[in-house]
């Protein structure tokens, strides 16, 4: 996957749940182990590739 089409993704509007608890936007990644934002929907297909690594942390 392309980092910028990546970023492109996660600057999509998200039309999830907006929940109070802010930890509840977060997932675990049953492949690398990684918590991610399921509001990123770049970060969100990132974690659905087979083999993938975890993300580098900014
Ligand atoms: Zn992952």
């Amino acid at each position: 996957m392309i980092h910028d089409d990546r970023e492109w993704r996660n600057a999509l509007r998200s039309e999830g749940p907006d929940y109070e608890d802010e930890s509840r936007h977060f997932a675990v990644c049953e492949d690398c182990g990684q918590a991610f934002d399921r509001r990123r929907l770049g970060d969100v297909i990132h974690h659905q590739q087979p083999g993938h690594e975890p993300l580098p942390v900014s």
